[in-house]
């Protein structure tokens, strides 16, 4: 005969836990970094045993409506609508995570930020009235509190992971804040830039991808963003001395997925001033 279930048993206690309430959210990127969350196949199912998805328009219709536990947000800020959408978003939501290179420093759409936007609209739309953009493209952390942020390109699994990990446990993510170059120097990776005469840009950029594009004889592009107190002009002064890089060179480098990051917003702008990263004379 089946025995009646036990209400008080640990099966049923697990059950009745709420699982914290994940939302995952959207703002002008290009859903890289969301894509991340679904490239977790193996720990998928562990994941949802442990977080109700709530709120993942790229993965599921069904929403449930919040407040959310986490949220993690992906895309900067760059229409009157997303200024809007950002500070529901954080009223909703007990942590918020930023994630990728838009989410953290603007992303690619920040190129904007030195430019006219009225005329690249023109040059792009046939019909720009069409478009209600700001002038610039923002990190979340310029709008809202945000409580954690997570570097890339897009983001790798191994640090979503941990932080969503980190978020279960109550405990603060345990990232290091080295620069690409050690995770070079750990998978024994020899030097595209002293060997080779490449210009890598790992020195001041943040590690967390492995040092993956070194490890295929390709200098470091900084998508994750500059290393903690980068010396930029340093750097790009010796591309220039050393490596015979043109000033033009250096300023496109540092203006690519984490171009309004300051470490490397400076650097460009002082080298597009004067040709010289760090500014005349340097
Ligand atoms: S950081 Fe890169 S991968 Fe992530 S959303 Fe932005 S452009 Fe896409
Ligand atoms: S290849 Fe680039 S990241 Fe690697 S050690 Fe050399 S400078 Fe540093």
């Amino acid at each position: 005969m089946k025995r009646p279930a036990d209400a008080s048993g640990p099966v049923a206690r697990a059950a009745q836990r709420r699982r914290p309430r994940l939302a995952v959210w959207k703002f002008s990127s290009c859903d890289g970094c969301q894509l991340t969350l679904l490239d977790c196949e193996d720990e998928l199912l562990a994941l949802a045993d442990r977080l109700e998805v709530a709120y993942f328009l790229e993965a599921s219709r069904a929403v449930v409506e919040g407040p959310y536990d986490l949220s993690l947000v992906e895309g900067s800020i760059t229409t009157p609508d997303e200024l809007e959408r950002i500070q529901e978003v954080r009223r909703q939501s007990r942590t918020v995570i930023a994630i990728g290179a838009c989410a953290t420093a603007g992303g690619i759409q920040s190129l904007r930020n030195v430019l006219d936007v009225d005329e690249l609209a023109r040059t792009v739309y046939a019909e720009p009235s069409y478009l209600d953009v700001l002038a610039t493209a923002t990190p979340i952390a310029e709008h809202v509190k945000v409580d954690f942020e997570l570097r890339g390109c897009p983001i790798t699994k191994e640090q979503l992971l941990e932080a969503i990990g980190a978020f279960l446990h109550g405990r603060r993510p345990a990232f290091g804040t080295v620069s690409v170059c050690q995770e070079c120097k750990r998978r024994g990776t020899v030097c595209v830039m002293v060997s080779g005469g490449v210009p890598c840009l790992g020195p001041v950029t943040q590690a967390g991808c492995g040092a993956l594009c070194p490890a295929y004889g390709r200098g470091c592009y900084g998508c994750f963003g500059p290393a903690e107190s980068p010396n930029v002009a340093s750097l790009m002064r010796w591309w220039q001395d050393e490596l015979g890089v043109e000033p033009a060179a250096t300023v496109r480098a540092l203006r690519t997925f984490n171009a309004a990051a300051p470490a490397f917003a400076d650097a460009a702008a002082a080298a597009d001033e004067s040709g010289r990263p760090g500014g005349e004379g340097a």
